[in-house]
């Protein structure tokens, strides 16, 4: 009888959080259930050794900017969204409700920045805020999900509350080019805190990069705020 109760109660753990890879549904191994994506998936995740211009893409060489020197960030894309098992993630995360995927994430972008062997000490992690109304529908802001998983790995500090979303835009993937994007994003951040930004380099962090128009907003409101070097770093770019 023991044994039946076991096995049941084996089985309702099993229906509420179906320990089945977020991708090609197999079965997981135990280490890889928080992260809810198997090895295999995984392995097919191609993850980048290099820092680039936020504008045209360019790899920068010795993680140095030599183009568009106007821009106030350089940019740190961990894959690429062209990768099918990337967009499933993003997507997982932001509407699903998979807040799992926040881990594999986090993970994929701290391989990252290993191999980019850019030194990110003294820096401070700032996610990209959401709207407090739109955090509210949600539940939870995925990039601070994100950030919570970096702030451990790497032993960085992550500022919260101090770069706010002021303005409730319609959402990024909801406009139509680059332009309506850029103007769609503009003034609707500021920082509240100005004296935690001032002179600390930070990592700006957002869980894709589509046309940069938001990075390049909140760059220039933590640059306003005295912020030294940005760096934002993105699971992907579009
Ligand atoms: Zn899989
Ligand atoms: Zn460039």
């Amino acid at each position: 009888m023991k044994k039946i109760i076991n096995e049941i109660k084996k089985l309702i753990i099993d229906c509420l959080f179906p320990n089945i890879c977020g991708f090609c549904e197999e079965n997981l191994e135990k280490n890889d259930y928080e992260f809810g994506l198997c090895q295999a998936c995984f392995q097919k995740i191609e993850i980048f050794d290099f820092l680039s211009c936020g504008k045209c893409g360019a790899r920068l060489p010795n993680n140095k900017k030599t183009c568009h020197q106007e821009l106030k960030y350089i940019l740190g894309s961990a894959s690429t969204f062209k990768n099918e098992i990337i967009q499933k993630l993003i997507k997982g995360l932001k509407y699903q409700r998979a807040q799992h995927f926040s881990s594999i994430i986090a993970k994929t972008i701290n391989i990252f920045i290993k191999k980019t062997k850019f030194n990110f000490e003294n820096y401070l992690i700032v996610p990209i805020p959401i709207h407090k109304s739109k955090e509210k529908i949600r539940g939870f802001n995925q990039t601070e999900l994100i950030g919570e998983y970096l702030s451990e790995s790497l032993g960085l500090k992550m500022i919260k509350d101090c770069l706010v979303k002021s303005k409730n835009t319609k959402s990024q993937t909801e406009t139509e080019n680059h332009e309506e994007r850029a103007k769609n994003i503009k003034n609707s951040f500021l920082v509240k805190e100005i004296e935690k930004i001032t002179n600390q380099n930070i990592i700006l962090l957002d869980d894709v990069s589509t046309s940069g128009s938001t990075l390049m907003e909140a760059s220039i409101v933590l640059k306003n705020a005295g912020a030294k070097n940005i760096v934002a770093l993105v699971l992907a770019r579009a």
